[in-house]
């Protein structure tokens, strides 16, 4: 699944692209990939300007000149491959062969042909999701953006609120803790493994009984591991599209996430995989353990 830092990069890589184009045509293989009316697609996106590529969470938003904004989530499977009329273009999100290859594909759900080229929303799994909303208000009245915990690599993101919102969920395990977006956003099942690594704790101890100097030291590993994986293109490959087959550059970096049966970069001992907040974890049972205040 895309998490943040693939986000992201997709963010960074359409925003080279997109603003200033006007959207010419909308095409969309069925309702769902796109709920809004025929009427709203003339009157609201048909001629209306990209004005920038944000990102907030894994969500994508795009205000257009109309007064709406664009709202794509990639959810397990959904790439963005922005193909311009001429030279090279970009494409990110789930790292299959619909990134290179000819498009649409049977992956396509929804086309969007722009003043300089075409924007592909791929998705094989139909999770993900394409949405128009008002700008105006949309982070106080949008649903899922109104419930979103700070943003882990804003400058202005503190550790006294970091610490403020683990606590509040302290009777839970630190992995689902650190996973709910409602305590910090876009922090994934990769992402979450390798920072309670760097920071010796281990997944299941309850986040109340984490010290306030293990908490710091989470707090810096989960901004360290997401802004490398930013620098790396994400867990895919930011280069994917010019370099077939060289994907992954995050996760060759990865400590523990899918290392279980190798050893630990820190002690040597074997990496292991358990469950914890429902979902695979990896862990050094040497390097972190399970401690009680
Ligand atoms: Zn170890």
């Amino acid at each position: 699944m895309p998490e943040l830092p693939e986000v992201e990069t997709v963010r960074l890589g359409l925003q080279e692209f997109l603003p200033g184009q006007a959207i010419k045509s909308i095409t969309k293989d069925w309702p769902k990939s796109l709920p809004v009316s025929e009427e709203l697609i003339s009157a609201s996106l048909i001629g209306a300007k990209v004005e920038s590529v944000q990102r907030r969470g894994k969500l994508i938003i795009m205000p257009l000149s109309s007064g709406y904004s664009l709202l794509i989530h990639l959810k397990m499977t959904g790439q963005l491959v922005y193909r311009p009329n001429k030279g090279k273009g970009f494409g990110g999100g789930h790292p299959n062969d619909s990134l290179i290859d000819k498009l649409p594909d049977r992956s396509t759900r929804v086309i969007i042909e722009l003043t300089n080229g075409t924007l592909f929303f791929n998705d094989q799994r139909k999770f993900g999701w394409v949405k128009l909303e008002k700008s105006e208000g949309l982070y106080e009245n949008n649903a899922f953006l109104s419930k979103l915990g700070p943003e882990p690599l804003e400058d202005n993101y503190t550790f006294e609120q970091f610490k403020n919102a683990i606590k509040r969920r302290a009777n839970t395990s630190i992995k689902a803790a650190i996973l709910d977006q409602t305590v910090v956003a876009g922090v994934g099942n990769i992402y979450a493994d390798e920072s309670l690594f760097d920071a010796r704790i281990h997944p299941l101890t309850k986040a109340g009984d984490v010290s306030t100097i293990k908490l710091k030291r989470l707090y810096n590993a989960i901004r360290e591991v997401m802004s490398l994986s930013i620098s790396l293109g994400g867990s895919s490959d930011r280069n994917y599209v010019d370099a077939k087959g060289n994907r992954g550059s995050y996760l060759k970096f990865a400590k523990v996430f899918r290392k279980e049966g190798s050893p630990c970069p820190e002690c040597g001992g074997e990496i292991k995989k358990i469950r914890a907040a429902g979902r695979g974890t990896h862990i050094c049972p040497r390097c972190q353990k399970i401690v009680k205040k």
